[in-house]
C-alpha cells in the first residue's frame, strides 16, 4: 500500500510517501482486533467495573487507527471530494506555516485560519473554528470506529459511557497538543516529559511526512512500520536540529543541565 505525492520544496521534487506493506497493514489490523475482542468478551461478563475499565483500553487503540488514517490518508493522502482537506494540513500547516526551519510561530492564536490556511489566526472566531472542526473531526470517525460497535457488540451502557468520554476527551487533546507544540509558552503540560517526547516526534514528522503519522497515539505507527525514532544523516545534515528549530522547548535546558 502506498500514498504517493510528489511535493516541490524550494524548487526540489521531494518524496512525502507513507510506505506500509499490505501484509504489516494486516498484522496491525489483526492485532488490534485480536485487543479488542478480548476487551469485547470481558464487557459481555456483565462485570460494571470491569466495563468501565474497558472503555479507555478499547477506545484509546482504536482512537489510534483512526487518527493514523485521517492524518495518512486525509491529511497527506488524495481523497476525491476531500482535497480541501489535504491543502489545509499538507500544503498549509506542512509547507506555508510551520516547516522545519519554522517549526513554531509566536502570534496569539494557536490555529491556523480555516478559509485561509497560510495564515495564522487573527481573531479567536476563526481561531476556535479550526480547532473544533479537527476535534469534530477525529470525533465523528470514532462514531462508526469505535463507538457504534462498542454498543452493538455489548449493550452495556457503562461500556459506551466510559467509550464516549475517551472519545471525547482524547479529541479535544489531539487538537490542544498539536497546537501548544507548534506555538510554544510556559503552559504547564510544555513541561511534561511525554509531552517533550511527542514534540521531537512530532518534528522528525515535519521533515519526513511519511513517518510518524500518529500525533498523539504512536500504537499505530509502531503496528504498521511508520514509526521513526530518529532523523537520518542525510535529514539531519540538511534540516536544522529540533534545538535549533525550537530553542525554547522546555526539556532543552533540563537536558543541558544533565550533561553538565
Ligand atoms: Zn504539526
Ligand atoms: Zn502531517
Amino acid at each position: 500500500m502506498l500514498v504517493r505525492d510528489l511535493e516541490r520544496d524550494g524548487g526540489v521534487k521531494k518524496k512525502n510517501d507513507i510506505h506500509v506493506s499490505t501484509g504489516r497493514f494486516l498484522f496491525g489490523i489483526l492485532t488490534l482486533t485480536a485487543l479488542c475482542a478480548a476487551l469485547i468478551a470481558l464487557v459481555r461478563t456483565g462485570n460494571v467495573t470491569a466495563a468501565i475499565v474497558a472503555g479507555p483500553l478499547f477506545t484509546i487503540p482504536l482512537i489510534s487507527l483512526g487518527e493514523w488514517l485521517v492524518h495518512g490518508v486525509l491529511y497527506h493522502g488524495h481523497v476525491p471530494g476531500l482535497e480541501f482537506i489535504r491543502t489545509i494540513h499538507h500544503a498549509g500547516h506542512h509547507f506555508a506555516l510551520f516547516p522545519p526551519k519554522h517549526y513554531v510561530q509566536d502570534g496569539k492564536y494557536e490555529f491556523m485560519r480555516l478559509k485561509k490556511p497560510f495564515q495564522m489566526s487573527d481573531n479567536g472566531v476563526d481561531n476556535w473554528l479550526t480547532k473544533w472542526s479537527q476535534v469534530g473531526l477525529h470525533f465523528v470517525v470514532g462514531i462508526p470506529l469505535i463507538l457504534v460497535p462498542a454498543w452493538l457488540l455489548t449493550h452495556s451502557v457503562a461500556f459506551g459511557l466510559s467509550s464516549l468520554a475517551t472519545l471525547a476527551t482524547v479529541s479535544w487533546l489531539l487538537a490542544y497538543v498539536h497546537g501548544v507544540i507548534h506555538t510554544p509558552g510556559d503552559r504547564l503540560i510544555e513541561h511534561m516529559r511525554w509531552f517533550q517526547w511527542l514534540d521531537r516526534h512530532h518534528y522528525i514528522h515535519h521533515i519526513d511526512l511519511g513517518a510518524n503519522i500518529n500525533f498523539l497515539l504512536p500504537l499505530c505507527d509502531v503496528l504498521f512500520g511508520t514509526e521513526k525514532a530518529q532523523l537520518t544523516d542525510e535529514e539531519a545534515a540538511k534540516h536544522p536540529s529540533f534545538e535549533q528549530s525550537k530553542p525554547m522547548a522546555k526539556d532543552i535546558p533540563s537536558r543541558a543541565a544533565e550533561a553538565a
